[in-house]
């Protein structure tokens, strides 16, 4: 029975068990199998971040807004106390919403730094279909085969957001010797 299988070009081997069926992570994520693996999440580069600069700044200034329209009420009702109520929301809700973006601005810089770093630690892994391990072919720029708990820790913690693991990942312990500098 001839299958394209033939056609296909043979991957890369796998250190560990001498499989053939290793995969770069990226597509493994989303290869065969991945759901019922949980691949997608085992072999996760980053937290996905919902911290978002420009809808924080719409809200703020739609609150600020609001806070002029009350002082304006104030003006034109001759009402003080809305006035100066309405000055005060408005001023709180405009440098407030200045605080809460430049923090997203730094959150997210330091997620860029490291999610450079992620990604030359993970973009070459290849998943081994054969023993469930990860490693890099030729040894560069990390050694050795990782479960993938290792290796989400590792690539996690080495662009900063370790700290943002949540499963059983945030346990494992990368061997020394698998990073130049471990
Ligand atoms: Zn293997």
């Amino acid at each position: 029975m001839a299958t394209d299988e033939t056609a296909r070009p043979v991957g890369v081997i796998c250190p560990r068990c001498g499989g053939s069926e290793a995969r770069p992570v990226a597509e493994a994520r989303g290869g065969k199998g991945a759901f019922r693996k949980e691949l997608g999440t085992r072999l996760q580069k980053s937290p996905e971040k919902s911290g978002d600069g420009c809808l924080h700044f719409i809200e703020g200034m739609v609150l600020t807004g609001m806070g002029a329209a009350l002082a304006y009420t104030g003006v034109d009702q001759e009402k003080p106390l809305y006035l100066a109520g309405g000055v005060v929301l408005a001023l709180i809700c405009f440098f407030g919403t200045i605080a809460v973006v430049r923090g997203d601005r730094r959150e997210k810089d330091a997620e860029e730094d490291g999610l450079a770093k992620a990604d030359w630690l993970w973009e070459p892994a290849h998943y081994c279909y054969g023993c469930e391990g990860v490693f890099c072919p030729g040894g560069t720029p990390w050694l050795g085969v990782l479960d993938t708990d290792q290796f989400k820790k590792m690539v996690w913690t080495e662009a900063g957001y370790g700290d943002q693991l949540t499963d059983k990942s945030k346990n494992a312990e990368v061997p020394p010797g698998t990073l130049p500098w471990y």
